[in-house]
């Protein structure tokens, strides 16, 4: 029989091993670290998750990681991806640096103890 339904794949950046996985969860005593309940390893589907998100220059690291239950992590993803598409536009928008933009930045006088007009040169 086709198995009509595609199951949604998980974003493959840098494969985890099984045996760094089951680590990952035996560290944190299988403890969903997003609703904090117990996760029943062969029962349930989970993940693991990376508590700041790569996304968010988090780290791939072990004490980055906790499992988590997929469900759990699928609405976590979402709230992520926000704040990623926030500090990105963030981002992009205090690294473009018009001519403008730097004859409207303020300078700080340290002699006179107060800030110069934009447009007054020295
Ligand atoms: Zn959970």
């Amino acid at each position: 029989m086709i198995r009509a339904v595609a199951e949604p794949k998980a974003t493959p950046r840098g494969r985890m091993s099984e045996k760094r996985r089951q680590h990952i969860f035996t560290e944190n005593f299988g403890v969903c670290c997003l609703c904090n309940v117990k996760i029943d390893r062969r029962g349930e589907r989970w993940i693991v998750e990376h508590k700041i998100p790569l996304g968010l220059s988090g780290k791939d690291t072990n004490p980055n990681c906790a499992p988590a239950h997929y469900e759990c992590a699928q609405e976590k993803t979402k709230g992520d991806m926000q704040l990623i598409n926030k500090a990105k536009r963030a981002n992009a928008a205090a690294t473009v640096r018009t001519p403008e933009r730097k004859a409207a930045e303020k300078k700080y006088d340290w002699k006179l103890r107060r800030y110069l007009k934009p447009s007054v040169q020295i």
